[in-house]
């Protein structure tokens, strides 16, 4: 039988290795299930990070996780580049498999295994990805000054991230699969209102266009007719939804009416004693580095407190 450790990592994004620096730091000796294949997380995926404050000038999505990953690791966090296969959240001890079928034990468990952004599935889609379709406006915003863009999607993010796109771009085109938009009335209404967006109703990007390596412009198709037509962009943001990453844990923690992991906000407990959980896979309404590393500090600090209050 193992050791039992006074808490395990399940996620090594932003929220995993700063809950990881924080337990490290409070001599918590705790053991991470990084992923075996992100290890690091979104920002793995990505180029430059502007937004993540004290990077004056910006820093690369995977220097920042090695920086995090580096920082933890200097506190003693164990780091494990591997998958959780299974846990069992529900006792006063909780296991958590690895790949291997060895069982891990701890007094507490943290969930950071953040979510995954829905693709299009367009061949070309992921080589694209970062130049020029993107599925974070708020992140990626910027970098579309002035350009003709298109945003794919009719929920409320979708009209969201139009409206916040067309601060910076020269056209915002809404490309929705059908002729009303599942949005709230006041999202619609500020997206119907906005001059610089237009809809095309009906209508599936069917096919991206790269010059140099770069998004150029895309075909699309009606869902009523099939027939296509060009359309000559430099960005596409995807906003299509995201999927928590929860299957681990879905039948053992109580999850919210979209899928996340509930907590009792603002503290990152969640339904079960000794669970906690951070980042992503908790939040969908802020979804960016700097939340989802301050959630994995509040969840660091929400375990320790756990585990001082169990002795
Ligand atoms: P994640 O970063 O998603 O990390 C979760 C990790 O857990 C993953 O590595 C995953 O593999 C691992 N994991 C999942 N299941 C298991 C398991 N069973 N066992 C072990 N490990 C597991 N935000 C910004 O603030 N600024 C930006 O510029 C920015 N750019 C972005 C660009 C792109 C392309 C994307 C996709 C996102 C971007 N974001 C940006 C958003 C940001 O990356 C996320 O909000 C943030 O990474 C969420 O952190 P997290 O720790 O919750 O989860």
């Amino acid at each position: 039988m193992s050791e039992v450790r006074n808490v395990i990592i399940i996620g090594s994004g932003p929220a995993g290795y700063t809950a990881a620096l924080y337990t490290a730091r409070a001599s918590l000796n705790p053991l991470v299930f990084e992923g075996s294949v992100t290890a690091g997380g979104a920002l793995m995926n990505t180029t430059e990070v502007e937004n993540f404050p004290g990077f004056r000038d910006g820093i690369m999505g995977p220097d920042l996780m090695d920086n995090m990953r580096a920082q933890a690791e200097r506190f003693g966090a164990e780091l494990v580049a591997d998958d959780a296969t299974a846990v069992d959240l529900t006792g006063q001890i909780k296991t958590v498999t690895d790949s291997a079928g060895t069982v891990h034990r701890a007094k507490a468990v943290i969930i950071t295994t953040g979510s995954q952004h829905r693709k299009l599935g367009l061949p070309q889609e992921d080589e694209l990805s970062g130049r020029g379709v993107s599925y974070c406006a708020t992140c990626d915003g910027f970098f579309f000054r002035d350009q003709d863009i298109v945003v794919v999607g009719g929920g409320d993010t979708a009209m969201e991230e139009a409206t916040f796109l067309s601060r910076f771009a020269k056209s915002v085109t809404v490309v929705h699969r059908r002729d009303t938009l599942r949005a709230s009335k006041a999202m619609q209404e500020r997206a119907f209102a906005d001059p610089k967006i237009t809809f095309r109703w009906d209508s599936e990007v069917a096919e991206l266009q790269a010059t140099d390596g770069k998004l150029s412009g895309m075909t699309l198709r009606s869902t009523v007719s099939g027939e296509t037509s060009h359309l000559q962009v430099t960005g596409l943001f995807v906003a299509i939804g995201h999927d928590p990453r929860v299957e681990l844990f879905r039948d053992q923690l109580a999850l919210d009416e979209e899928g996340y992991v509930s907590v009792d906000a603002p503290s990152t407990r969640t339904s079960l004693t000794g669970v906690f959980a951070a980042g992503d896979v908790v939040d969908h309404t802020y979804r960016q580095a700097i939340t989802a590393a301050g959630t994995g500090c509040a969840a660091a600090l929400d375990a320790e407190r756990y585990l001082a209050a169990l002795v």
